[in-house]
């Protein structure tokens, strides 16, 4: 049990993000005291849009310089902070050439350098930790081990590897190490969030996020012969932003927590947007198996991929989130079409 005092400031890594640009939004609209991290304070078009944010809300919010990678360089961010949430890491899935050092590295060490700096740091009661739905499973043919067809918080991924499925393989890692490291002391407490793939509208113009990349690739007629079978889970990146605010302010929240609002597949995906914009070139069926394995090479995955993952529909229960958390999920249409929309009216997507 722990509470976290609200008039102390609270740390957001990474504020540049998708996700924790929402965080830091909701975080200065309910009138906190917000700092945030970015790589290099002087590239301001990065983060203008959070100095844009705070003029308009009732909270405050400072701009510290660190680097996951970087010994140290997150503790003046951090002094007199309570809570600090742990954001920041790499989200790739493909075009990936080095996976140790693009990926590995930057969410092991740098959970390890957030976490050595929390451990000196005597303000900090509380971690909030963005972890994902692939630190619980490897591959989506895993679902098949579970007892029950569904993950649930106990399962761990077993089966990825810096060669196989290298984000997940960091993801695992370093929420472990963030548990380990949190069970060595007893001042501070760990919460974990483990989203499943967060779509909804983005804060910013940027389009290097996998998850505006997915929407842009399905409006630009990727898919338009068939899109992979399967379901995957997906969420709100507005109600992953709250659940991390809910995780840092519950008193008696603790664990890791699936964070997943529904388990749809692409034509699911497709059909929201098309029922609002039909002109787009979306897929109407899924592609068989053996076609997709045949072209993944040339779109960026490999047939191992394809033959472990295309195909398994993940079920995810979130029934833990809603009761530590008392979260309430958006419906996946409202997300989708919101996504979907602000990337029209930001000019990402363009009508054909
Ligand atoms: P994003 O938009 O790509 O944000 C990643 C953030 O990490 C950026 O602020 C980036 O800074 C920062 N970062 C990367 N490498 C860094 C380094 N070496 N030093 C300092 N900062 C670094 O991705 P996102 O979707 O918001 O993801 C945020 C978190 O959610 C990640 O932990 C990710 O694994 C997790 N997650 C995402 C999803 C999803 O579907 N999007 C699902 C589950 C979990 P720059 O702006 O400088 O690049």
């Amino acid at each position: 049990m722990k509470t976290i005092d609200r008039t102390k400031p609270v740390l957001v890594t990474g504020g540049t993000g998708y996700l924790a640009s929402w965080i830091v939004k909701q975080l200065l609209d309910d009138g906190l005291e917000v700092r945030t991290t970015v790589r290099n304070l002087s590239q301001k078009d990065k983060y203008a849009h959070l100095t844009a944010l705070a003029v308009k809300s009732k909270g405050v919010l400072q701009f510290f310089e660190a680097d996951l990678l970087k010994k140290g360089s997150f503790a003046e961010a951090m002094k007199g902070c309570e809570l600090v949430i742990h954001t920041a890491s790499p989200f790739k899935i493909s075009g990936i050439k080095n996976a140790q050092k693009e990926l590995v590295e930057p969410a092991l060490e740098g959970t390890r350098n957030v976490l050595e700096t929390v451990n000196a740091t005597d303000s900090v009661q509380r971690v909030v930790l963005t972890s994902s739905v692939v630190a619980i499973f490897g591959d989506a043919i895993d679902i098949q081990k579970t007892k029950n067809g569904i993950f649930t918080e106990a399962y761990w991924n077993t089966t990825s590897s810096a060669g196989h499925q290298p984000y997940p393989y960091s993801k695992v890692q370093a929420e472990k190490l963030a548990w380990e490291m949190a069970e060595k002391q007893s001042r501070w407490d760990l919460l974990v969030i483990n989203p499943g793939f967060i779509m909804g509208p983005s804060l910013t113009k940027r389009t290097d996020s996998t998850s505006v990349e997915i929407m842009i690739q399905m409006a630009s007629g990727k898919f338009k012969t068939g899109a992979p079978a399967g379901n995957m889970s997906f969420v709100d990146v507005r109600d992953v932003a709250k659940a991390h605010i809910l995780a840092g302010f519950t008193p008696n929240a603790s664990g890791r927590h699936i964070c997943t609002s529904a388990d749809k597949s692409f034509l699911e995906l497709a059909d929201v947007i098309r029922a609002e914009h039909p002109e787009f070139p979306l897929p109407k069926k899924f592609v068989p198996k053996w076609l997709f394995s045949l072209i993944a090479p040339l779109i960026g995955f490999t047939r191992k991929y394809v033959k472990l993952n295309v195909g398994f529909d993940l079920k995810m229960d979130n029934s833990y989130i809603k009761k530590d958390l008392g979260i309430e999920f958006l419906p996946f249409q409202k997300t989708i079409s919101d996504h979907f929309n602000q990337l029209l009216a930001d000019g990402i997507i363009k009508k054909p």
